[in-house]
């Protein structure tokens, strides 16, 4: 299933590589396109991509409601034992998809492409590094590329994270907390032949905080440690200074050194109120009980 957001120019093409690799496994398959909100005339291509191909069904929904969204609202219509996800851009080559099967042996229920020479900025892989360090982390689970969509799901996982009623997920760290064991295969990657990454940086700032509050409450107990180790720090300072005073005689100094230090203890209450604020931001979400997506048009 792909999920898609402004892909025209890079549907046809797609459809066809994806054929090919798909009828070469000599299975059954269906193809799954999420049109997740796109203005750009990608709906007339999938319209037509569908009348053209019976394999082809077509998820449409009103607005953009993001990525995870598309790849949950594909994964609740899919009906085999493997759900296979990747992006609409060409950056994850349909070809590889023979291999990500082959690596689904028996005990393997997620199996995810590993992009071993990634064609993004700099930047963007940079930021991808820290991710998925501390995704492995907070998930549990150690892998190289949490960001690659190019992944195959076994059906017991995918009716796990279908099971799950949470707002923004993201669906590779939702799966590698249920699978019994994941692999990863180094798969290849390619430069994005049209348009831009529809992420910039404030959206994958948020991607990346929903990631974090949505699946651990590390930060909030990392910022009580900080807390605690400070307090601790203060009270040694307090000490040193009552016994200077006796020994050496009164300070005076130092008046913007302390201004400093209130500027750093300032900085980390606000960090610690903006972090309380996630998760009761989260809770009112989840209480709220909003749909994930609305769906404006089915084709199949
Ligand atoms: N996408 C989507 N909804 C969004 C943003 C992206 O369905 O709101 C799709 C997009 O069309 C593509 C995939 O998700 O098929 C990955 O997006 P993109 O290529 O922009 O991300 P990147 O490759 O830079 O991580
Ligand atoms: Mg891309």
């Amino acid at each position: 299933m792909v999920p898609l957001f402004d892909e025209a120019p890079s549907l046809v093409d797609l459809h066809h590589r994806l054929t090919l690799a798909l009828k070469g496994l000599a299975q059954a398959y269906e193809v799954i396109f999420v049109d997740d909100g796109s203005r750009d005339g990608s709906a007339d291509v999938l319209r037509a991509l569908h009348h053209q191909d019976s394999a082809v069904r077509v998820v449409r929904f009103n607005r953009n409601y993001g990525q995870h969204a598309a790849v949950f609202a594909g994964m609740e219509r899919a009906r085999g034992d493997v759900v296979v996800t990747l992006d609409a851009d060409l950056q994850n080559p349909p070809e590889e998809i023979p291999r990500l099967l082959q690596a689904l042996t028996d005990g393997v229920d997620v199996v995810g492409g590993w992009r071993v020479s990634r064609h993004d900025s700099w930047a963007r892989r940079a930021a991808s590094w820290v991710v998925n360090r501390v995704t492995s982390a907070v998930v549990g689970v150690r892998q190289r590329d949490y960001g690659c969509m190019l992944r195959a799901y076994r059906r017991p996982v995918v009716d796990q994270i279908l099971a799950c009623p949470g707002v923004s997920q993201f669906i590779p760290a939702l799966a590698a907390g249920f699978a019994t064991s994941v692999k990863e295969i180094p798969i290849d990657h390619a430069a994005r032949e049209h348009g831009r990454s529809r992420y910039g940086l404030f959206r994958l700032l948020r991607l990346n905080f929903d990631l974090l509050t949505g699946f651990s409450l590390l930060p909030i107990q990392l910022v009580s440690v900080i807390g605690i180790l400070v307090a601790l720090l203060g009270l040694g300072f307090g000490v040193f200074l009552g016994l200077r005073r006796l020994l050496v005689g009164p300070e005076v100094e130092g008046v913007f050194t302390l201004f400093a230090i209130l500027f750093f203890f300032v900085g980390l209450q606000i960090l610690a109120l903006g972090l309380i604020g996630e998760y009761v931001g989260r809770l009112y979400q989840e209480v709220r009980r909003r749909p994930r997506y609305v769906i404006s048009e089915v084709l199949e």
